[in-house]
């Protein structure tokens, strides 16, 4: 019997995405502006494919433009950068997305430092990380901010309001998702753990969680009895994990790294895999886009 409100990302993610829709439409109407997204995928990888196309169509129905750049596998890293370089000095192209991850040949990093500050819409250039954690957040000059734990974010104020005093404890420390997590947490004046695969006694750590956010990359880690009563839980975790059934030997299915089926009993409110966090991570994509095609114009952005 389950006591939680699953918390709809699908639903949130399809209200943001209308308005940022109709933030563009008065953005074009007032200003003549249309953003731009230039999306990057180096090689054949079928994941990166399906998200980048998923991106793509997306991003038209929200009134952006979206240009997709195919190379293939065997691209060279200075091919690669020389792209970006155009991209950072065409003034049609307000967000720079380089598809991760990128064949052996090329350093992910040269590439995120390569792309301008101001068009990083996944917020994974240094600068950015930096303007995050100093809490340099509004102006022209504000940080960009990574997408899946600002949709993280919005889903939790949503849900809760002020996050004031609460204790948060976000499990997991990446660069993408559990340190600006535990960033914008920090800024939203909650008490923030961060735990990651050293931490001692780590179901007690997670216990101690008002608001709980799991992005380990291990299917179901977290159990039911590492819930606080009440807590709100968010999955970020994306695991594919066998589930064959006799017509379909080799069906895979997704699964978040919560027990759902535990935690659903004990949480005051869940988000689910798939449905949750993934749709809000693209919807705020989006979001960045609009935001940093308002800040290259002088313009203030929208608040979505
Ligand atoms: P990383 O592999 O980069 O980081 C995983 C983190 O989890 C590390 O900090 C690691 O600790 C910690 N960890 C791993 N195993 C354990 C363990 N047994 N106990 C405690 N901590 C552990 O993953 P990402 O942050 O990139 O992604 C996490 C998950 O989120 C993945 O499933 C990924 O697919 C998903 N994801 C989903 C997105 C979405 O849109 N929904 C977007 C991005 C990611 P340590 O640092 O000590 O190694």
């Amino acid at each position: 019997m389950s006591n939680s409100t699953i918390i709809d990302g699908k639903a949130f993610a399809e209200a943001l995405r209308e308005r940022i829709a109709t933030a563009t439409a008065a953005l074009k109407d007032a200003h003549g502006l249309v953003p731009g997204l230039a999306v990057v995928l180096v090689g054949e990888d079928p994941a990166s494919q399906v998200y980048v196309r998923n991106k793509g169509k997306a991003a038209e129905a929200a009134g952006i433009t979206a240009r997709d750049h195919r190379l293939d596998a065997a691209t060279t890293q200075e091919k690669l950068l020389a792209l970006v370089d155009r991209l950072n000095k065409d003034p049609s192209v307000h967000g720079i997305l380089v598809q991760l991850p990128v064949p052996d040949q090329i350093d992910p990093n040269a590439v995120i430092d390569g792309i301008a500050p101001a068009k990083d819409v996944d917020g994974f250039h240094v600068i950015n990380t930096g303007r995050l954690a100093t809490g340099q957040m509004d102006g022209p000059d504000a940080a960009m901010v990574p997408c899946t734990p600002l949709g993280c974010r919005m889903m939790l104020e949503d849900r809760l309001g002020d996050l004031s005093g609460l204790n948060a404890v976000v499990l997991g420390r990446s660069n993408i998702v559990g340190k600006p997590m535990a960033a914008l947490l920090t800024q939203a004046n909650c008490t923030v753990t961060i735990a990651h695969s050293r931490t001692k006694d780590l179901p007690d750590v997670c216990r101690r969680a008002d608001i709980l956010v799991a992005a380990v990359g291990r299917p179901q880690m977290v159990q039911g009895d590492w819930i606080k009563p009440g807590a709100t839980v968010i999955d970020v975790g994306i695991n594919r994990v066998a589930a064959p059934t006799e017509d379909e030997p080799d069906k895979m299915r997704l699964v978040g790294d919560v027990d759902f089926d535990a935690a659903v009993k004990i949480a005051g409110a869940i988000t689910p895999v798939p449905g949750g966090v993934g749709p809000m991570t693209i919807a705020c994509l989006l979001a960045n886009t609009v935001t940093a095609a308002c800040r290259q114009n002088g313009i203030e952005p929208p608040k979505l």
